[in-house]
């Protein structure tokens, strides 16, 4: 499938006006034969086309139904005369904008001075000399015309400042925000609200796959699914990208124009009926710039080449065709735009994952991965706090691994790191709640801080950390203890007040430790206060 790019050019005025030369309506409203007869020549050969009327109600009705360019109107007739017909001309909408001249005989100066007054522009007085009425034609002819250009003038540079306003609050919205979603979401919405089209998608593409960041679609309009296999053919086709990279648009604006009927298929699944694609580059210092197939086989333009391309900006006319115009221009502008909202959100995003990163290091102990000191610090006087506000009771469990030296010194320093990291695993996978901490408290000691729990609690969690420590069955030869690596473990439990803080849920745990070493080590022990002392 070879899809190639329209040629869009930009909206030329006076390519425009060029074309649209039409023949002249006048219509002659006249009760006189010979009158209508001379005028209807004279008119006829210079090119214009005529409309003739007998009087003023077959006058009106014509004006009203065939809205000629000029009106040329007779004042003396019967029934309704001229100064009639004019005021009721010029009070309906339909036909107050016609230019009108008045056809009077010498002596109706007061006609002449009221007709003008009723919205006429001129007069010509009978008989007609053919050279004064093609005269005036022409003049009253060429004025209108002028007014007309101005007023259309007039209109699309409203529009253009209009558009220009929207295009700054889009440009603004963009830059408004750094999630990448959101700004794609929003854009897509302003662009449908502003071009009144049926459906606006963003799509990046990577390694051969289009994915729909955002779509917003009409009234009444089908999403697309972007995990079918027409969106793929569509938009993530390898074939078109060449072209794009030089810098093209792509664009239709009837679908059933198309030559490709397979193609055209593709596109009625979604009723798509004109499409325009806009190129997203993420560096888009050079301007991507619109320029005929044709025109690229014979110079390439090498711009372009050091952009990198992320995606399409696409829109969709469902509901009719669609010309697509001033649309492109701005739609390039706010790609631009967009490129730019993007890699400042990627880098964004970039700097939120260091950020997290850091923050992790910041947290966690190198070695073992498990949390380190300074959050056990921070976290353990946190929930002493917590807990004193909705009194609970809170463990602490420390741990210690047996005659660590003597590993070390049998087995060298880096297996020594090894076995830490592996009894900091093994303790980890004994804690169930999400609010459970394992931190290395320093050396081979480790502390497990256990929120909301009662010492019997803690003890099941120290009795099985000191089993799955067994169960990594670690060879520890010189060991007085055992044959492998074990760990004692100090329980503690209190429920944190104010009389107290948590050095003191250390101090016990620590004590409790020292019960278990001094009692054979490999084993937990618990330190009452009330009986120990
Ligand atoms: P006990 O059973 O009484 O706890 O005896 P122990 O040998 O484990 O205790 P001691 O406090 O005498 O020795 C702890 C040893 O742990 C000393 C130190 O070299 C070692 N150690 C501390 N931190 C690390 C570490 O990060 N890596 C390694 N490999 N060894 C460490
Ligand atoms: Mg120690
Ligand atoms: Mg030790």
């Amino acid at each position: 499938m070879q899809l190639r790019a329209s040629r869009v050019f930009p909206w030329n005025e006076n390519h425009m006006q060029s074309l649209v030369t039409k023949q002249e309506v006048i219509l002659v409203v006249d009760d006189d034969n010979y009158n209508l007869k001379i005028l209807s020549e004279i008119l006829s050969n210079k090119g214009y086309k005529v409309l003739i009327a007998q009087n003023g109600i077959n006058g009106i009705e014509t004006a009203t139904t065939a809205i000629p360019d000029m009106i040329l109107l007779d004042i003396k007739m019967p029934q309704i005369d001229g100064i009639e017909v004019c005021q009721r001309l010029k009070s309906n909408l339909l036909t107050q904008h016609i230019p009108i001249i008045f056809i009077t005989g010498l002596s109706e100066t007061e006609s002449k001075v009221q007709g003008l007054t009723m919205g006429a522009v001129d007069y010509v007085t009978k008989p007609i000399e053919e050279e004064e009425i093609l005269a005036r034609i022409n003049t009253h002819l060429t004025i209108k015309n002028l007014q007309q250009t101005l007023s259309q003038q007039n209109k699309r540079l409203e529009e253009q400042v209009q558009q220009e306003q929207l295009f700054t609050k889009i440009a603004e919205r963009i830059r408004s925000s750094l999630e990448l979603p959101k700004i794609l979401s929003k854009v897509a919405q302003d662009i449908q609200q502003l071009l009144e089209c049926d459906r606006v998608l963003i799509t990046s593409v990577t390694d051969n796959h289009a994915s729909l960041e955002a779509q917003v679609v009409g009234q009444g309009i089908s999403k697309i699914l972007d995990r079918t296999s027409t969106w793929q053919t569509l938009y993530s086709d390898r074939e078109k990208y060449p072209q794009y990279q030089e810098g093209y648009c792509y664009s239709f604006e009837d679908i059933n124009t198309f030559k490709d009927l397979i193609l055209q298929k593709l596109y009625q699944q979604w009723d798509i009926q004109a499409e325009l694609v806009i190129p997203i580059w993420l560096d888009t210092n050079q301007a991507v710039h619109q320029i005929e197939p044709e025109e690229y086989e014979i110079s390439p333009p090498s711009k372009c080449s050091f952009l990198s391309f992320w995606g399409y900006l696409i829109i969709h006319q469902c509901n009719a065709p669609r010309q697509w115009r001033s649309e492109i221009s701005l739609l390039q502008r706010l790609s631009t735009q967009l490129s730019i909202a993007i890699k400042q959100a990627l880098l964004y995003q970039k700097i939120k994952t260091a950020n997290i990163e850091l923050q992790k290091l910041a947290v966690r102990d190198s070695l073992t991965q498990v949390f380190n000191r300074r959050y056990f610090d921070r976290q353990l006087a946190l929930e002493w706090r917590r807990l004193t506000r909705h009194p609970s009771p809170l463990s602490l469990i420390m741990g210690d691994v047996d005659h660590f030296k003597i590993y070390n010194d049998t087995y060298g320093h880096q297996q020594g790191d090894e076995c830490l990291r592996q009894v900091a695993r093994a303790i980890a996978t004994c804690t169930r709640r999400p609010a459970d901490f394992v931190c290395r408290y320093g050396g081979e000691e480790f502390a497990i801080i256990l929120p909301h729990t009662h010492l019997e609690g803690a003890v099941k969690v120290a009795q099985s950390i000191n089993i799955k420590v067994q169960e990594l069955n670690l060879k520890h030869a010189n060991s007085p203890t055992s044959s492998i690596v074990t760990i004692s473990l100090g329980v503690a439990c209190t429920t944190p007040s104010r009389d107290s803080d948590a050095q003191y849920l250390i101090e016990n745990a620590d004590r409790s430790l020292y019960k278990a070493k001094s009692e054979g080590r490999n084993r937990l022990a618990v330190y009452q206060p009330d009986f120990n002392s």
